[in-house]
């Protein structure tokens, strides 16, 4: 499944491939990003995730990882800062 939601990954970012976001086909990148959240769902599922949880503790280890006065407007990683 892991397989699957990467394959699923390159085909929405194929949708913007060569041209501006706003000019990729929405209709297309629901459904890519509807193909997306079944893998990752499935996935979750079957490793007895509960998805807000998760989704809730990594912004929390990303908001210790990244302070705001920190990292505001850098790309840096959270080593580099
Ligand atoms: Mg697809």
């Amino acid at each position: 499944m892991a397989l699957a939601l990467s394959i699923e990954s390159a085909e929405l970012l194929e949708l913007f491939l060569w041209k501006k976001a706003e000019d990729a086909n929405t209709e297309k990148v629901k459904e890519e990003l509807a193909d997306i959240f079944s893998f990752a769902f499935l996935l979750a599922e079957k490793y007895g995730f509960d998805v807000k949880e998760i989704v809730l503790d990594k912004i929390k280890n990303n908001g210790e990882k990244y302070p705001v006065d920190k990292s505001k407007g850098t790309a840096k990683k959270y080593d580099e800062l």
